[in-house]
């Protein structure tokens, strides 16, 4: 790929998003416990017809240092409701995660915002979460009354990344969270490495002790997602159970390999079974 300054990013950013360009793709989580598909995330992606693929971690941080993240996390939303519309006539309704950057929630009038989109789309709040990362400028303990907005419209909350950066324990008393995921480096080396296994023990016994759901994010392999099985984790997420998928392929996806997971997961004995994936 080519590569692009910093403001040349911001200004084609902005461009993609007024034109449309961008897309989501979505990434299922399954219930560990039972093997039911319980949602999926929106992920961006952006293919820049000049210079490729752009990286999403990356032009999300530009957005956030340039002033587009706002118009950025609106066209996420309506892009995921819709997709959610189009997945719910198909006779698919699931829940859908999307990422907010914790710079959009400092705007007290998001939560008003994200329910009168889902309103106006019909999409119930219920079928909704909202994952948030700790950004390095702000700090979400501060942003109290808009999480506390976002769960009394009855949208889940989610604690993304959780371990890493800048997310903290303190957001964890005082914050009304419903999910914890834990960050994928610690879910990744959990087989290798004895202090990575019990960190993932641990915050999956913390989730619990604070009445959240445990999720593993970054799930490559059937050992790890058997390890986290018995562990008691609620749900996991990783190329282990699908990549991200276009929005077009998801009610295939369902139909070939819910199924499947189902096998594998529902067995009483609380062990990962092994089943054909084909
Ligand atoms: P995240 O929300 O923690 O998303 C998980 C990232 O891990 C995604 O990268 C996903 O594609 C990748 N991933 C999923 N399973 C696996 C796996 O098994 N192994 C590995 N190695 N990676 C896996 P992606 O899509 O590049 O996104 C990176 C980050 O960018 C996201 O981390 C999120 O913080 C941010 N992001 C993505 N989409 C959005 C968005 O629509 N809005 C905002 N504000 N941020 C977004
Ligand atoms: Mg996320
Ligand atoms: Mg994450």
């Amino acid at each position: 790929m080519l590569s692009m300054t910093e403001t040349k990013i911001a200004t084609e950013l902005q461009l993609a998003i007024e034109r449309d360009e961008l897309f989501l793709v979505y990434q299922p989580k399954i219930d560990l416990r039972t093997g039911d598909v319980v949602g999926v995330e929106a992920l961006a992606r952006w293919e820049h017809a000049e210079f490729g693929s752009v990286d999403t971690a990356a032009f999300v941080a530009t957005a956030e240092r340039f002033g587009i993240i706002d118009s950025f996390t609106e066209w996420v939303l309506l892009k995921a409701l819709r997709q959610w519309v189009a997945w719910c006539e198909q006779g698919i309704k699931i829940n859908i995660a999307f990422n907010v950057s914790a710079l959009s929630l400092r705007d007290v009038f998001l939560p008003d915002f994200l329910h009168k989109c889902c309103q106006r789309e019909g999409v119930p709040t219920e079928c909704i979460t909202v994952e948030v990362t700790e950004g390095a400028t702000q700090h979400v303990v501060k942003l109290l009354d808009t999480l506390t907005r976002i769960r009394l419209k009855g949208m889940a909350l989610s604690l993304d990344d959780f371990g890493t950066g800048y997310s903290s324990l303190l957001q964890l008393r005082q914050l009304p969270y419903s999910e914890l995921k834990i960050d994928q480096c610690f879910v990744q080396e959990c087989i290798a490495s004895r202090e990575a296994r019990l960190i993932v023990q641990s915050v999956v016994n913390l989730a619990h002790g604070l009445g959240l759901a445990a999720t593993a994010e970054g799930v490559e392999d059937m050992e790890t997602l058997a390890f986290l099985k018995e562990l008691g984790c609620d749900r996991a997420q990783g190329f282990a159970i699908s990549h991200p998928l276009q929005g077009a392929a998801l009610p295939d996806w369902i139909v070939r390999c819910a199924p499947q997971w189902r096998a594998r997961c529902g067995d009483p004995s609380n062990k990962l079974r092994l089943v054909s994936s084909n």
